[in-house]
């Protein structure tokens, strides 16, 4: 976009007088960066460009989007111009750090589909989202005596000028007991400097009728009250539960609404086009984004057998438009769905869904094998299986699980249709932007290349040795600007010359914040009692929100916040360790932890971090992964070299085989460091009326199945690695690996993941 700052500083006082009647001298901040945002959108968003032909919709219930105004002044090439507009009237671009995230999303599956979204408008690739406008976004977090608190996120209350309601196209919904109105709301995604958008569209829930006077007078509390009360209530908050189910009903409310929703919206333009409803594969495909979006499936059938296709031909359409992402092998996570629930709510839906089970029937399969419906319940991830034309893992050992467990069946039954797309990031946001200055040092080695074709950042290697005081001293601002953030939002002094040892990602017991946690707690009594001497200054970093109704990961959060009120309050360690848990950890948290860390803790219990996508961002700016051989950790390691990274613990063949036989208690009497470290849960150490502590304790030592996650297991080892790691950080060789890594990014770029969905699953 070409920037004029005259133009500009008009439209935004202009804006300023007519929706706040106020001036650029005396706007508050909000007012300032709407009128901003609204100045920059006028300019951009009707001379956008879009490709013609064929396009992919990524149906995903979540799109963790962060902070848009900074990534699209970037995009758009006027982030500079603009901060120079805005200073030269006596405002600074940097207040709008106070503008809250759009947090639609829980974790990586969110921050996923944001990504993609930017990449494939940068790599000119045409696919849009679809999804839901939650009133509130992910809960914020707050520490309370370090329990977490939660409050809703009022996010519309800094107002959503990136995004314009189009009435035009709203469309009802209707559920066997209420029919409801979808308006959608369009938000441009910006492609990296290249003039083009592909587009965001989340649907809003209202009443269908318009405010009737008659009508309110009649009802007083009645019935039509409650019609009109449901109808906002499906968008009203995302579930901040990432892997279990909750509010059952609400939820697959809320999963028909944006399906629906989207789907009449596709499929009533291409009709009025005079597209041919066979040749619907020839206009679009769908990306399904986990479970939660299957029930297009058989929504898509009964909107093309409405239109008086057979079944079969109907099947024959979704069997070509649809793929299925799997993100998890959690079995809790593949949704199921009570038959009857849906056969309630939706009769039309499941009678297609009936119609599937049929037709997998007819073909006379082994019915202990292949299912969609049994014993009353319905199985999502089967059905998407059955039906989609491609079938994709996020990282090559999770796809080769799925493979050969998850949908082991299934599998021997459709080789052809599983695929793996191992995930990646934007290096715009996670490089460029966050990092400006590393960037900027990239830029003056090998050039800017690399901003769109991240395989070329390899070129920076022949300069690895030479680069390393001024990667220091960039990573050195960093940290202490982190800190300084910390120092102010979290009350902890972190000293810039302490190694900067970070776990940031969602809370849950096989990410093992847990053996952290512990590795703390052995430390910092091996420190007090001179076993462990001289060591190496550390802070140990956290940040993550649990799930509301997830106990043990607030029991987690507990304790880690109790472990660093005793470590950061014991003078004599003082000069070894601090240790903070940061609040309400979210995208724009990220930006400024990942730029600043020297070590990127991805300690899941292999097999059960699919992917992971907050190693990669850790990566590419520079930073060593200590990790067990999980997700995308085993893939770093083949790009950048396991002798550059920190690696531990039981692989996956070795968790398999070990779980038959485990028992930690023999484990925790052979070591009593740990021992110690455990006891801490129960010996009233650390004050908890709640008995969570001791909970905690219980799951990792009793119980029927003791220490799921195998903390106890991999303890010796993960310390013995960790101690390694931060006794060689500080030399030479250390910080060639840092670089060695951000070298061997390449592969983890999202550009290069949409790319290969464009060419393995979406033909585009
Ligand atoms: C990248 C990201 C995640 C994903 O982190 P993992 O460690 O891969 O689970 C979660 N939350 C936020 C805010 C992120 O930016």
């Amino acid at each position: 976009m070409k920037f004029q700052r005259k133009n500009f500083l008009q439209d935004v006082e202009r804006f300023l007088a007519s929706d706040y009647a106020t001036d650029i001298a005396h706007a508050d901040t909000r007012e300032l960066y709407n009128a901003v945002s609204k100045a920059v959108m006028t300019e951009t968003y009707p001379a956008r460009k879009t490709r013609e032909g064929k396009r992919c919709c990524y149906f995903s219930a979540e799109f963790l989007m962060g902070r848009a105004i900074f990534n699209n002044l970037m995009n758009l090439g006027i982030l500079e111009e603009t901060g120079e507009a805005l200073a030269s009237v006596g405002r600074a671009l940097g207040e709008f750090e106070e503008v809250e995230d759009a947090a639609l999303g829980n974790g990586g599956l969110g921050r996923l589909a944001a990504c993609y979204l930017e990449s494939a408008a940068t790599m000119g690739i045409p696919l849009d989202g679809y999804g839901i406008r939650y009133r509130y976004g992910l809960f914020r977090q707050t520490f309370e005596d370090g329990y977490q608190h939660e409050e809703g996120d009022d996010w519309l209350k800094w107002g959503d000028p990136w995004s314009v309601r189009v009435e035009r196209d709203a469309v009802e919904v209707k559920f066997a007991d209420l029919t409801v109105r979808a308006v959608p709301y369009d938000m441009p995604v910006f492609g990296y400097k290249n003039g083009v958008a592909n587009n965001l569209r989340l649907w809003s829930s209202e009443p269908v009728q318009a405010f009737d006077f008659g009508a309110f007078n009649e009802m007083r509390g009645g019935r039509k009250a409650e019609e009109n009360f449901d109808a906002t209530k499906i968008c009203d908050v995302l579930y901040p539960n990432d892997n279990t189910m909750v509010g059952k009903i609400l939820r697959l409310r809320q999963q028909y609404f944006m399906i629906s929703a989207s789907l009449q919206d596709l499929l009533g333009k291409y009709k009025a086009g005079g597209g041919d409803l066979l040749a619907f594969d020839k206009a679009y495909c769908f990306q399904l984004n986990d479970t939660h979006p299957v029930i297009a499936i058989p929504e898509l059938l009964r909107l093309l057998r409405l239109e008086g296709l057979s079944f079969e031909e109907a099947f024959g359409v979704c069997r070509k438009v649809f793929n299925f992402t799997n993100h998890t092998i959690m079995a809790e996570a593949l949704e199921k769905w009570d038959s009857l629930a849906i056969a309630d709510l939706l009769p039309e839906v499941y009678e297609q869904i009936a119609c599937c089970q049929q037709r997998l029937e007819k073909e006379g399969l082994d019915p202990a094998k292949y299912f969609i419906i049994r014993d009353n319940v319905v199985h999502m991830a089967n059905l998407a299986i059955y039906v989609a034309a491609k079938v994709n893992g996020v990282a090559e050992i999770h796809t080769n699980i799925l493979k050969t467990e998850t949908f082991k069946d299934w599998y021997e039954l459709y080789p052809e249709k599983f695929v793996n797309i191992t995930n990646g990031i934007t290096p715009r946001r996670w490089l460029l932007l966050n990092n400006p200055k590393l960037a900027a040092l990239i830029d003056e080695k090998i050039g800017d290349g690399w901003h769109t074709d991240l395989k070329q950042i390899a070129k920076i290697k022949p300069f690895i040795a030479d680069m390393v005081p001024a990667f220091q001293a960039i990573k050195g601002e960093n940290k202490r600007k982190l800190a300084a953030y910390i120092k102010e939002h979290e009350g902890v002094d972190i000293p810039e010359n302490f190694i900067f040892d970070v776990q940031v990602k969602r809370l849950h017991e096989y990410k093992r914040q847990m053996l952290n946690a512990l590795s703390i707690l052995y430390f910092y009594y091996g420190i007090k009692d001179g076993t462990i001497r001289d060591f190496p200054p550390t802070a140990f970093i956290f940040g993550a929100k649990a799930a509301p109704g997830y106990y043990m990961a607030k029991a987690i959060i507990k304790f880690i916040n109790e472990v660093a009120k005793l470590v950061n309050s014991d003078g004599e360690v003082a000069p070894y360790m601090r240790v903070v848990f940061v609040q309400n950890y979210n995208v724009s948290y990220a930006e400024k932890i990942v730029c600043a860390a020297d070590v990127s803790e991805q300690i899941s219990m292999a097999g059960m971090e699919a992917s992971g996508t907050s190693n990669m961002k850790f990566m590419l700016n520079g930073t060593v992964t200590l990790g067990t051989m999980d997700g995308a950790n085993v893939e770093i390691c083949e790009e950048a070299g396991a002798e550059n990274n920190y690696i531990f613990g039981a692989t996956v063949d070795e968790v398999a085989t070990i779980k038959r036989f485990y028992w930690p208690a023999e484990i925790i009497e052979q070591t009593p460091a740990l021992k110690r470290a455990l006891e801490t849960l129960i010996d009233g150490t650390f004050p908890d009326e709640t008995g969570c502590l001791a909970k905690l304790h219980e799951s990792l030592t009793a119980g029927h199945v003791p220490d799921r996650y195998l903390v106890v297991l991999d303890f010796i080892d993960y310390v013995r690695v960790k101690e390694e790691l931060l006794r060689d950080y500080g030399s030479e060789e250390f910080w060639k690996k840092c670089l060695i890594n951000m070298s061997a990014a390449g592969k983890f770029s999202a550009d290069r993941s949409v790319q290969d969905y464009a060419r393995l699953i979406w033909d585009l």
